[in-house]
């Protein structure tokens, strides 16, 4: 089931450890210019593949403060990162959400900034964030049906889903995609079928996300992943052979049309044909960790030294030093799975 990541491109390059001076690179050459920061642990549905039932949520204490969080967004732009995306837990509860994506729009040399969320609270919220600098939104959805997505959220409703999506391209947060993970015995026929459909008359990407393993509740990820081959052949089964659109080697998604269609099909196989050779992309959690790949525990931590008095240099160093040490990729293939976080205190 895990694909083996290829090695041959992974050879770390003979360089001295961490320059500071220019854009963050790690080890093996690659170049760090995507943080996907996480504004907090907590969210207002608990989506049965992305957290337990009964998570607990970290203090206020343990998060990142605005001034904090924008501090470690000034020191990622000063080494080069220029893409932020903002997600959580779920982004749009956190206070003061307008005002943060203002400043890290307003930070020198952000020049990308999305944000993935489940939507649910875009209907007010869509408009105030695009006027605040906010560019694009990924929204969370795994299935049209209400039912099946009430079961799958734990309690949500799927048609606040739809006022979010509206609301989002209203607001011009586009292109819209949509993202979907796909559970075995939950969503992974018809649901997945009526999903695609959508992008026959819409100009969205939808995409279709292998369930990858964290914290807890690893078993229940493990036993019910459906691969990308098998969510392909179901959606050609009802559209057709797919055709495959232009690929960008950064980007985690395939694309894919159904021939015709206004919008893209996108597959994300991080655990069976994982695309770690183009990743760009580190991690800043909502407690103020480098997180330095989505699928390892390898975490560097920037809020203490930051609440000790680190100066901007010193964090600078800390997070390129980090940054450097990226590792190649995650060890599904050989039995590593990251335990010691769920994915809502990552942030996807
Ligand atoms: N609350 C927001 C949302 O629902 O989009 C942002 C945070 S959520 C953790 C980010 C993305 O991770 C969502 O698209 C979600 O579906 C995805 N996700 C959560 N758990 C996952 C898992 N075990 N495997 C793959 N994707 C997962």
């Amino acid at each position: 089931m895990w694909s083996s990541i290829d090695l041959t491109a992974a050879e770390p390059r003979d360089q001295p450890a961490p320059r500071y001076a220019g854009p963050l690179r790690d080890s093996f050459g690659r170049r760090i210019n995507y943080l996907r920061v996480s504004l907090t642990d907590a969210c207002n549905l608990r989506c049965v593949y992305c957290m337990p039932e009964d998570m607990h949520f970290r203090p206020r204490s343990e998060l990142m403060s605005d001034e904090e969080l924008l501090a470690l967004v000034r020191v990622g732009a000063s080494l080069g990162v220029n893409k932020i995306r903002l997600t959580g837990g779920e982004p749009t509860i956190r206070p003061n959400m307008v005002e943060l994506v203002r400043a890290i729009a307003g930070t020198p040399g952000i020049t990308d900034l999305a944000m993935t969320t489940n939507g649910i609270l875009l209907d007010r919220l869509a408009i105030p964030l695009a006027e605040a600098g906010l560019q694009r939104v990924n929204i969370s959805m795994d299935t049209l049906d209400a039912a099946k997505f009430k079961s799958i959220t734990r309690w949500g409703n799927v048609d606040d889903v739809w006022r979010g999506i509206r609301a989002a391209e209203a607001a011009g947060l586009q292109p819209i995609k949509l993202n979907s993970v796909v559970v075995r015995h939950f969503n992974d026929g018809i649901d997945m079928i009526e999903m695609a459909r959508l992008t026959l008359e819409n100009d969205w990407d939808v995409r279709f996300i292998e369930m990858m393993p964290f914290g807890e509740i690893t078993d229940f990820q493990q036993t019910n992943v459906v691969t990308f081959q098998e969510m392909r052949k179901t959606i050609e089964s009802a559209f057709g052979t797919l055709e495959e659109a232009s690929y960008d080697f950064h980007d985690p998604s395939r694309p894919f049309r159904i021939q015709g269609a206004l919008g893209t099909l996108g597959f994300i196989s991080s655990v069976t044909e994982p695309f770690c050779q183009g990743c760009g992309r580190v991690r800043l959690t909502a407690d103020g960790k480098l997180r330095l790949c989505l699928l390892r525990d390898d975490e560097v931590d920037l809020l203490t030294p930051l609440r000790e008095g680190a100066t901007f240099a010193e964090l600078r160093a800390l997070m390129a030093e980090g940054a450097y040490h990226k590792p190649w990729g995650h060890g599904l293939a050989q039995g590593v799975v990251a335990h010691n976080r769920a994915m809502n205190q990552i942030g996807g």
